[in-house]
């Protein structure tokens, strides 16, 4: 048996939120601590965040330690996890570089995710030169193909990511195939790991959007105060049509419940039961389906739902919160955790990329190749 190795990260735009925390990073900390893998690499992908903040790497490397803490304050430990910086490991662009000749710009042209995502970032498809029809950046274009560097870079069998990575790793998969098959075998077939849990797959936004992002303002981050995030929850778009308490309510499409699926556990009923009881009625739950069956049959308020879901969502956020606050004390720590995971990181890469250089023979100055090489190309004269 092959070792069992993880690699998966974040792009430091922004402080971390609760959809990364379920799509994510909640996972990576129950495999940290499962002992069952060999190595776990947790990647800043700063590098990846360069392609469409190119006039902004400030942002960038603010954001790195903000990511850092967010990282540590979830339970990733360094004992355990190489947390480090993408730009730190040149191999990682090298290996992009000879990856970019397995794939086809039509190819790329089909990833649903980066369609989506030129979309929703407004690169023009028509850029004529003016700034305000700027296209879409090469980088950003070709970041796929970055990401098969890095997953392949430390032979991740393993990759724990949301919905939205799905096509990335199908084409991460494309590019080991390719590799192995015209070159011989020196890439890993990586696996993708999603949530089991349904809502954990891509949350919605506090708006009700498709997706929690950072780009889009609709997140509750996990370094929110507990007074922003009651703001946040109470602010929250429900069902359009539950006008009245009354009124029957939908439950799909309804974010409150959305994130009651993704963090409600069985003990915050008796915890915070006293969340239903109210001056006119009151109600006593034991699960999540007798509150979803009675908003669905009407009688029960968007403001008792939102007061329980902010107490379990505190419930989750309060020890992050407060581990953070003890580690923005010592910030030479985690510059120390990440300098260390990325000399790790880029061990491990050079190892890779040495094997990538010897299947694809451009290892032309490796001990004993320089040697074969001057004998054959000098018998190929001799013999003229
Ligand atoms: P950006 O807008 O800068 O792309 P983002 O919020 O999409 O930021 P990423 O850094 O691109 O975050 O994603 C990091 C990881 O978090 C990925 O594994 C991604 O699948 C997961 N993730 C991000 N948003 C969500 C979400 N709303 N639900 C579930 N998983 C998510
Ligand atoms: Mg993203």
């Amino acid at each position: 048996m092959g070792k069992k190795i993880i690699l998966t990260g974040d792009r430091p735009t922004g402080r971390l939120h609760i959809g990364h925390y379920v799509g994510s990073l909640r996972r990576r900390v129950e495999l940290q601590n499962s002992g069952e893998y060999d190595e776990i690499y947790i990647m800043i992908a700063d590098a990846q965040a360069l392609t469409d903040n190119a006039d902004n790497p400030e942002k960038v490397r603010q954001n790195i330690i903000e990511v850092a803490l967010d990282y540590l304050s979830a339970g990733l430990d360094p004992g355990k996890c190489h947390l480090f910086i993408q730009s730190q490991v040149s191999e990682l662009t090298e290996l992009t570089f000879f990856y970019n000749n397995l794939v086809t710009v039509q190819r790329l042209q089909r990833n649903p995710t980066v369609k989506q995502e030129i979309k929703m970032r407004g690169f023009s498809e028509s850029d004529d030169g003016s700034d305000n029809k700027a296209g879409t950046p090469v980088g950003f274009f070709c970041y796929p193909i970055s990401q098969a560097a890095d997953i392949t870079a430390f032979k991740a069998t393993t990759v724990p990511v949301g919905e939205d990575q799905a096509p990335m790793i199908e084409q991460t998969r494309e590019i080991v195939h390719k590799f192995n098959t015209t070159y011989g075998e020196a890439l890993v077939m990586p696996d993708i790991l999603l949530p089991d849990n349904a809502a954990c797959l891509r949350l919605p936004g506090t708006d009700g959007k498709a997706k929690m992002s950072k780009s889009l303002g609709n997140c509750i981050y996990l370094s929110d105060p507990a007074e922003v995030v009651w703001e946040k929850v109470r602010g929250m778009f429900t069902d359009p049509g539950h006008l009245q308490v009354s009124d029957p309510g939908k439950v799909e499409g309804n974010p409150v419940f959305t994130y009651l699926d993704a963090f409600c556990k069985p003990e915050h009923f008796e915890k915070f039961g006293e969340c239903f009881v109210g001056k006119k009625v009151s109600f006593e739950f034991h699960s999540l389906d007798e509150v979803k069956a009675q908003y669905r049959a009407g009688g029960l308020g968007d403001m008792m739902v939102k007061k329980f879901l902010y107490e379990v969502l505190n419930d989750t956020l309060a020890p992050i919160r407060e581990r953070r606050h003890a580690l923005e004390q010592d910030i030479p720590y985690v510059y120390e955790v990440l300098r260390k995971g990325t000399e790790a990181a880029q061990a491990k890469a050079a190892e890779t990329l040495a094997g990538v250089k010897r299947a694809m023979r451009i290892n032309y100055f490796d001990p004993g190749v320089l040697d074969e090489l001057i004998r054959e190309q000098q018998e190929k004269y001799n013999n003229q």
